[in-house]
């Protein structure tokens, strides 16, 4: 008790008079901010370019505060927006779309699931359905074979995977094989190529796979020849290989999911993945390349523009990354309009409820409105409002002009 007084009596030695009469007037502002409060002349100075110390903010230039009551965590502060603005719900999109990477193989397990996933497609208007899951001889057969006797054969397309174990030499004769074999099976591309090459994937010697390693430039030409676009994954978003601090802006994703957390000491690279990509893309000019989630760099679009105009046989794809373009609806725009032979479709995990905030963000004007995953993004959406002619090429002409065996005309 004695104690406590003493720390009273020195806190208020601390201050001004009239800091003394505030702290009288409300006790709860001396216990939780001492006096820091932003009202009353209190909290502590800062200089340019410093930061206010932590669960401080800076409320006038050079002086910090602290709030009254405890500040809620990021996972449990949800305020509600009293913006009145005008909404356009889009259910479907407006032009039957292909959907490029697509991730739903147990759709195809039988007759009855089919059907019910083809249902799934129409009530958002996803009119070709490409399944990026890397199926590969008997069971790409038997799913390309169901589709193909079902009522839907103009409604799904398949891709086959690069069997990425045991890459060494001789792995490229078995590997091409094998696409041989998929293709006649029916596989229209390869993909999704997982983000675990360049990240995890190892030779058959225990060395890290780098994408650009020249025993695979057989495969990758194999796919030119064949006329077969590769659609990759490389990388994760540029912040998955920050440390988790303060400014990380997917810090709640980050503290979520483990397995994102890409930095550290021994971690490869954003930049060193990037360099390899590069590096993969120039020496195969030939192949038909398509950059899953817009190479991941979305939230810089100068530098996706430079990518684009340096290789040619590139294309990027869109899934996952609503939330850079949804938050630069202008830059976007422009973006999709000069890019727009470039840019395919496609939504990564297969959340029917999902796909509609895709198509409010390309097709209105709408603005700031909610994403649908919170923890990926922090902020809201605007529409991009994009002319007839750029969407019908994004959702569906361009993903018909480079994959084969599409359906024809429209999907
Ligand atoms: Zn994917």
């Amino acid at each position: 008790m004695r104690r406590m007084w003493t720390i009273l009596i020195a806190v208020g030695l601390g201050v001004s008079g009239s800091m003394v009469t505030s702290q009288s007037a409300a006790p709860q502002a001396g216990q939780q901010g001492r006096g820091q409060g932003a009202g009353r002349g209190g909290g502590v100075a800062i200089e340019p370019g410093q930061e206010c110390p932590p669960g401080m903010t800076e409320t006038r230039p050079g002086r910090c505060s602290a709030p009254e009551f405890p500040a809620p965590s990021i996972v449990d502060y949800r305020p509600r927006s009293t913006l009145v603005t005008a909404e356009h719900k889009v259910p479907k999109a407006k032009f039957p779309a292909v959907d490029v990477h697509g991730h739903s193989a147990g759709a195809f397990a039988t007759a009855e699931s089919l059907a019910a996933f083809i249902a799934k497609l129409d009530e958002i208007n996803v009119g070709v359905f490409i399944s990026a899951d890397n199926m590969s001889g008997d069971r790409l057969a038997q799913a390309a074979e169901l589709v193909r006797s079902s009522p839907y054969r103009d409604r799904v397309r398949f891709f086959t995977g690069i069997p990425l174990q045991g890459v060494g030499p001789g792995w490229a004769e078995t590997a091409v094989a094998r696409l041989e074999a998929d293709v006649k099976a029916g596989a229209r591309g390869v993909g999704e190529v997982g983000k675990g090459f360049g990240l995890t994937a190892r030779k058959a010697d225990g060395t890290r796979l780098a994408v650009d390693e020249p025993l695979l430039d057989p495969f990758w030409a194999a796919c030119a020849r064949l006329g077969i676009p590769a659609f990759i994954h490389t990388a994760e978003p540029q912040e998955f290989f920050s440390d988790l601090d303060m400014h990380n802006e997917r810090w709640l994703e980050l503290a979520l999911f483990p397995d994102r957390r890409n930095y550290g000491p021994g971690k490869v690279t954003f930049e060193q993945l990037m360099t390899e990509r590069n590096n993969l893309f120039r020496r195969n000019p030939k192949t038909t390349f398509i950059a899953a989630h817009f190479g991941w760099h979305a939230n810089d679009l100068g530098r996706a523009a430079k990518l684009l105009d340096e290789f040619p046989n590139v294309y990027l794809e869109l899934g996952a990354v609503l939330y850079d373009l949804g938050r630069q609806p202008r830059a976007a725009h422009d973006f999709f309009v000069k890019y727009q032979d470039r840019i395919l479709f496609g939504k990564d995990s297969f959340q029917p409820d999902e796909y509609p905030y895709y198509w409010r963000v390309f097709e209105t004007e709408d603005e700031y409105f909610d994403y649908y995953r919170d923890y990926h993004a922090f902020w809201k959406m605007y529409g991009m409002g994009l002319p007839d002619n750029v969407l019908r090429k994004v959702y569906y002409q361009n993903a018909m002009k480079i994959i084969p065996g599409m359906p024809r005309g429209r999907p």
